[in-house]
């Protein structure tokens, strides 16, 4: 009895012993993901997904996010070089803030990727892993002739412009590719932007705060639409800024068979806002496929620290201030009524339940 027992222990610590010499093979040191916010749907995905990419290469993953708080992110980071990760993943909620830990970790040889938005004014960002931005606005903007029925529905239209977060490279990205289709239609008169407010200056959006748009689109529905005249179509860069205008236009009416919804743009085709473009209170939002970045994103990390050299970069588009960043820019695509269930539901980016 004793000695079946023993035999038993025997076999229960080598089983163990056995299990964290796999687990330790696999073991390919920390990596660290700073996220901005889980008040947006499509950061949970990329975190999650890419999570789960370095998972199953080997790292183990230290994932936080800053819910838009900037103090937060940087204390988030700081730790993670304290602790010796293997390499930075992070999303900034302001691509300027970042410089004195950035240098931190360059002192400790810790390669940093800037996911998505890019890191300005240092020279510690490595690479940069993104989608061609300035072609999400080109998108955003012909989406909207689109809707409009332009050209053969000849206008003037009125249009109302909105912008990112100023404190995000990319919101400047968007903006200048939606203006490069629409400033020759402003100018040309077929477009009107009634209340006159133009430039990221004007129009940007701070945070991304949906609450934000809202605030601002009741202002110009008193301000500038109380004269009887409509607004067409609204130039939005997000779906969740997408969503507060939808609310202010509710608000004074717009919704119904004599005041139908504007042309609406949107991004990043949340599950709400495909509901919204279902609903025909959107009229389109740009699909990007955060997996195929959190794929390639974990692939290029493991490149740079399995000694490879990584290939396909863009080495002449994102200029952070200090420097050219090589980058890795995937492709977005419009999304609307006539293509969500082929590119969001076919795709498996979104399920059919989520859209009931
Ligand atoms: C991302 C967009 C997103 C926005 C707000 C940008 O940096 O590229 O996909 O809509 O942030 O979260």
């Amino acid at each position: 009895m004793k000695l079946v027992k023993s035999l038993a222990t025997l076999l229960t610590v080598g089983a163990v012993a056995l299990t964290s010499t796999a687990v330790f093979a696999q073991d390919k040191g920390a990596i660290g993901i700073a996220m901005p916010t889980q008040s947006s749907l499509r950061w949970i995905s990329d975190g999650n997904e890419l999570k789960a990419a370095l998972e199953s290469k080997g790292y183990t993953v230290n994932l936080q996010y800053a819910e838009d708080d900037i103090p937060n992110q940087l204390a988030q980071v700081e730790n993670m070089v304290t602790t010796g990760v293997k390499a930075l993943v992070v999303a900034s909620i302001d691509g300027t803030t970042l410089s004195s830990v950035l240098q931190q970790a360059a002192d400790s040889d810790i390669p940093v990727i800037a996911y998505d938005r890019l890191i300005r004014d240092t020279g510690n960002v490595d690479y940069y892993t993104t989608f061609d931005n300035f072609q999400v606005g080109v998108l955003q903007a012909n989406s909207i002739l689109k809707g409009l029925g332009y050209p053969e529905n000849a206008g003037p239209f009125n249009i109302e412009l909105f912008g990112g977060s100023p404190d995000d490279n990319n919101a400047f990205f968007f903006y200048d590719g939606a203006m490069s289709v629409l400033q020759p239609l402003i100018d040309k008169g077929d477009l009107v932007v009634k209340s006159g407010q133009t430039g990221m200056q004007t129009v940007g959006t701070l945070r991304w705060d949906g609450a934000v748009a809202q605030a601002r689109m009741d202002n110009l529905l008193s301000s500038t639409y109380s004269d009887g005249s409509r607004v067409d179509a609204v130039l939005s860069p997000y779906d969740g800024l997408s969503r507060g205008i939808i609310s202010s236009l509710r608000g004074v009416g717009y919704g119904s068979a004599d005041q139908p919804w504007p042309i609406i743009s949107g991004q990043d085709a949340e599950a709400p806002s495909v509901k919204a473009i279902i609903a025909g209170e959107q009229y389109s939002t740009i699909y990007k496929d955060t997996r195929e970045l959190a794929r390639v994103t974990a692939d290029l990390v493991d490149t740079i620290l399995t000694g490879g050299t990584p290939e396909g970069l863009d080495t002449t588009t994102y200029n952070n201030g200090v420097k050219v960043v090589p980058s890795i820019l995937l492709t977005p695509y419009e999304v609307d009524a006539s293509n969500y269930q082929e590119l969001v539901v076919d795709s498996g980016y979104l399920k059919a339940e989520d859209l009931q």
